[in-house]
């Protein structure tokens, strides 16, 4: 049974991060012509209401994607500029963001006519949200689980691929579900650039996925990690990506990213960009 909701940590600081990651790996690959085929193995229902309920009960936005869209005329890094286009045009007029994209919508928000765009969700009611909203959005929605979904997919048909890995981590053993899946997958489309979200947790449960790759087959794996400055005493203290066959220069791109928001003039946060496992 499913209980994780989506909307209640919409655009909260790891979103953010995540969100950033995706955008500009995908920017990045779309720097060369050739089609890619974009997976989201653990979509949600693809937009939320920051207004809504739901949002304003834990009031995560508040200290990520509203803080960041506070400071839109002032960010350095140009990397930012496509992100913040997409909030406005989701928000028009708005001085704080009442609608905030989730992973499907940001990858369909860039993709060409020529990339595809496929999201797994199996939550029943997230399920058809998503569905509802992918009809108009040219996303193609496969309710089953993500992790077998995406095996049975690779290689795809397009040269290219991009895989978000983005679990709830509701079941304990989606940490090691997730090394193992990442390592399949890599094996059959070994030049894909995946990329994994992961909870830095005070349990240190996170330790499974990352030590599991560590010592592991696949190459080229990136760890951007960010650390909140005022941790809670338990549960999540940090927000970490891992990002298989970064393109090329994504590492100083996503560290200026990154970077130019710790501290308490930003979003509160330490960032460090090293290589999990070099070439
Ligand atoms: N990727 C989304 C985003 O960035 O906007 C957020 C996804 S949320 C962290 C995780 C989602 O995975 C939840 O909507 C949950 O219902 C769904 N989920 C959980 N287990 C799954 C599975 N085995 N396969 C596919 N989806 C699953």
């Amino acid at each position: 049974m499913l209980s994780y909701l989506h909307a209640f940590h919409a655009g909260n600081f790891a979103d953010v991060q995540k969100h950033a990651a995706l955008t500009l790996a995908l920017a990045m690959m779309q720097a060369k012509k050739t089609p890619i085929a974009c997976f989201d193995t653990h979509a949600g229902s693809a937009v939320y209401d920051l207004t809504g309920e739901r949002a304003r009960k834990t009031a995560e936005a508040d200290t990520g994607v509203q803080r960041l869209w506070r400071l839109r005329n002032s960010l350095s890094s140009p990397d930012w500029q496509p992100m913040l286009e997409v909030l406005a045009s989701e928000n028009p007029g708005n001085s704080e963001l009442e609608t905030y994209p989730g992973s499907p919508a940001w990858l369909a928000g860039f993709a060409r006519d020529a990339d595809t765009v496929t999201a797994f969700e199996l939550h029943p009611t997230e399920g058809r949200q998503l569905a509802g909203w992918a009809r108009d959005a040219g996303v193609r929605v496969v309710q089953q689980d993500g992790l077998k979904g995406l095996l049975q997919k690779l290689p795809p048909p397009q040269p290219r691929l991009l895989t978000l890995i983005d679990p709830s981590y509701e079941i304990k053993s989606d940490y090691t579900s997730v090394a193992e899946t990442l390592t399949k997958a890599w094996k059959k489309c070994r030049h894909g650039v995946y990329l994994v979200w992961y909870p830095i947790l005070t349990s240190g449960l996170q330790e499974q996925l990352v030590s599991a790759l560590k010592g592991g087959e696949v190459r080229k794996v990136l760890r951007s990690e960010v650390m909140l400055d005022t941790p809670p005493e338990r549960g999540m203290v940090g927000s970490g990506m891992l990002v298989v066959n970064p393109p090329w220069g994504f590492e100083q791109r996503f560290a200026a990213m990154m970077d130019e928001l710790q501290g308490e003039n930003g979003l509160g946060w330490s960032s460090s960009i090293t290589w999990l496992v070099p070439e």
